[in-house]
């Protein structure tokens, strides 16, 4: 993927690509690779897990090891920015729209 395009321009590349054969081809791979199992807590995902990048540095060709096979739970701890609830603070606008693009983000992976 080009790395001199806007920030808009990467999004939109990036979520055209989570939708591409060459993806869904590299999630499974990282499925059997990972046998299945979540990374970071072991659980067994049966069919529903999420890949994680761990860099977005090779998006379109990345190799396996910069992914992470994850349960939706590990994944949202993955990232935390984007977290419902923050310990001793109540819920704002920006908490509440990051929930929506964590939920829209996690709906494009797992479809
Ligand atoms: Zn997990
Ligand atoms: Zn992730």
């Amino acid at each position: 993927m080009a790395r001199r395009v806007s920030r808009r321009q990467w999004w939109r590349n990036y979520r055209r690509y989570l939708k591409s054969e060459a993806w869904q081809d590299r999630r499974k791979k990282l499925y059997r690779d990972r046998d299945g199992r979540c990374e970071d807590c072991g659980r067994e995902l049966h069919g529903r897990y999420h890949a994680h990048h761990l860099s977005y540095a090779n998006v379109g060709s990345e190799p396996l090891h910069e992914l992470r096979l994850l349960c939706e739970d590990c994944h949202a701890k993955r990232h935390p920015r984007r977290r419902v609830r923050r310990p001793g603070k109540r819920g704002t606008l920006a908490a509440a729209l990051g929930v929506l693009l964590l939920v829209s983000i996690l709906v494009l992976i797992v479809a």
